[in-house]
């Protein structure tokens, strides 16, 4: 048996010049949790090219869902970003990840702390209806430079928004907040600035940053996952894992090559 599924592109959208995403065919065997990841990509001269993706999809859904950088000179995405419609791409059998709600001990409030591509599994952790049961609220954050770069975030909420099932949830319980670090928008800020002055708390009108209630999961650059997870260790907060759950979790968005 292959190491790898080998599934269809069935669609590709380009948000910007350093962003796009694409849907693939999904075979029935390929089982994963929502916020998890696994090796993708394609074969080259014969070879499979594989990077680490998050599942931007729940794993309810029929087709998988990734959401992707372009790297210019990257190996995987200089090839990746050309695929279309009808092209076949590789997947790792195995999905794996910490970004799961079984890692951290029950709580009130989740805050989804994401940048770039790290929205991707949460985009795929707000598709599911465990989350919203667990918590009484989630809050989405999602940090770029650009407004541009926010365009598929947005596009994800705002169909969940309109999804029978989910649309009621996501009134009740759902707050997205995208922000903005290098151009006019409604919030702008780097996340740790936002939470420390406690303005994302202001601006959506929930109480600031609490032990008790607050559980959360972040994805983004290494650097703000360090800044991040230096802060929330000095409050008492402490790593949850597969083997002992806590009050937050982190997956790096990449490595630093
Ligand atoms: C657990 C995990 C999950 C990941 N999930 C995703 C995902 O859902 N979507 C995605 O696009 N990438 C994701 N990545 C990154 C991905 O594995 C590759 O690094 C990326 O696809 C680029 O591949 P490459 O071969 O073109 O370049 P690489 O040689 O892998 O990367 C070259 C350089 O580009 C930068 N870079 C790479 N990926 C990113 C990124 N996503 N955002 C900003 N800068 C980046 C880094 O500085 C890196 O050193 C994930 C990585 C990890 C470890």
């Amino acid at each position: 048996m292959s190491a790898f599924y080998r599934e269809k592109v069935l669609s590709v959208r380009h948000w910007t010049d350093t962003l796009f995403s694409f849907t693939a065919t999904r075979d029935t065997g390929f089982r994963f949790q929502n916020g998890q990841f696994a090796m993708i990509g394609l074969e080259v001269e014969g070879r499979p090219l594989l990077r680490a993706y998050s599942m931007a999809s729940a794993n309810h859904e029929e087709a998988l869902e990734f959401f992707s950088i372009k790297v210019a000179d990257g190996p995987l995405t200089s090839r990746l970003q050309r695929i279309k419609e009808g092209d076949t791409i590789l997947v790792g059998r195995k999905a794996t990840g910490t970004l799961i709600a079984d890692n951290l001990i029950p709580g009130k409030r989740l805050l989804l702390l994401s940048t770039g591509t790290g929205l991707a599994p949460f985009a795929s952790l707000i598709k599911d209806p465990d989350v919203y049961e667990k918590f009484e609220s989630i809050v989405l954050v999602h940090g770029c430079r650009q407004v541009s770069e926010l365009a598929y975030g947005e596009e994800v909420v705002a169909k969940l928004r309109e999804d029978e099932l989910f649309g009621p949830l996501l009134a009740e319980k759902l707050v997205y907040y995208p922000t903005v670090t290098r151009e006019p928008f409604r919030n702008r800020g780097r996340i740790t600035d936002l939470i420390t002055s406690e303005q994302l708390f202001n601006d959506i009108g929930q109480p600031p940053l609490d032990i008790a209630g607050d559980r959360i999961m972040m994805c983004g650059s290494p650097a703000m996952l360090e800044e991040l997870r230096q802060m929330f260790q000095a409050r008492g907060f402490v790593e949850g894992s597969h083997s002992e759950p806590g009050h937050f979790v982190i997956e790096k968005a990449f490595v630093e090559r």
